[in-house]
């Protein structure tokens, strides 16, 4: 599933291909990814507009339109939003596509189709995401702002981690990873987390994504790659029975809500 760092990378290789793009028709072969918007009204209210800037917020992709409208996108389990030159020789799994006065189009393929579009007076975005928590990637993103959130949850803390309300655009791999960069075992309560682990797994966050960040960055730009590759040299994450990379001891797996987490019992405590 892509996570923080491949949107962000998804949104940078879209700036680099169609910053000012515009947008003459748009095309919806699979009507069911606008739910609950219509897939008519969203083709006619963007028909026409171009692309005045992009954004994006923990996992959501925002493509700010003229006339003060955005489309807000999220990749859902598998999708991806890319440049292509000639549009009749996409993929099976295309969703849409946005035809660019070009003659090019921006493309949105997602196999399992479970990627969201809509759009949105510009003015409404705020209110439509006031359920995405801080940006770990902003300033205000601090130590003092992971402890405050963590004291107010019960929750071991990987499920706090993967809780968009709190943070955004954290996923399983990432959580993994960052927990065993920050030595944390993932079954801690947060509510309970001392000051120095607390320093720790905000370090670790900030490092882990901005790391993931330029790797995603660097996979998505070559020509020909979208996504699915290996990119980001994962410690913990996949790596059941393995021994871990710090300490020897096997990598173990188990389940938190229904989600799997792996981290090494030597060295994350
Ligand atoms: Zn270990």
């Amino acid at each position: 599933m892509p996570e923080l760092p491949e949107v962000e990378a998804v949104c940078r290789r879209l700036r680099r291909d169609a910053p000012l793009a515009a947008i003459v028709a748009v095309h919806f072969p699979r009507p069911a990814i606008c739910v609950p918007q219509s897939h008519k009204t969203l083709a006619r209210k963007i028909a026409g507009r171009s692309i005045e800037s992009i954004d994006r917020r923990g996992k959501h992709i925002l493509i700010h339109l003229s006339g003060s409208a955005t489309l807000h996108i999220h990749l859902g389990m598998t999708g991806d939003l890319y440049v292509v030159s000639d549009i009749r020789f996409r993929p099976a799994s295309a969703r849409a596509w946005f035809d660019i006065e070009d003659g090019r189009a921006i493309l949105y393929t997602d196999p399992r189709a479970l990627g969201r579009i809509h759009i949105h007076p510009t003015s409404d975005i705020d209110r439509h995401l006031s359920h995405i928590g801080i940006e770990p990637l902003d300033p205000s993103f601090t130590a003092a702002t992971l402890a405050a959130l963590a004291h107010t949850s019960r929750s071991p803390v990987k499920a706090f981690l993967l809780d968009q309300r709190h943070i955004a655009g954290i996923g399983n791999i990432y959580a993994a990873e960052a927990l065993f960069q920050a030595r944390i075992d993932p079954r801690r309560i947060s509510s309970s987390l001392s000051r120095p682990r607390l320093h720790r797994l905000h370090a670790a966050i900030v490092d882990v994504l901005r790391r993931a960040v330029e790797s995603a960055t660097l996979a998505y730009m070559q020509p020909g790659r979208f996504g699915e590759a290996e990119w980001f040299p994962l410690a913990v994450y996949g790596r059941e029975g393995e021994p871990c990379l710090r300490c020897g001891r096997p990598i173990k797996r188990i389940v938190q809500s229904g989600r799997s987490t792996c981290y090494c019992p030597g060295c994350q405590k």
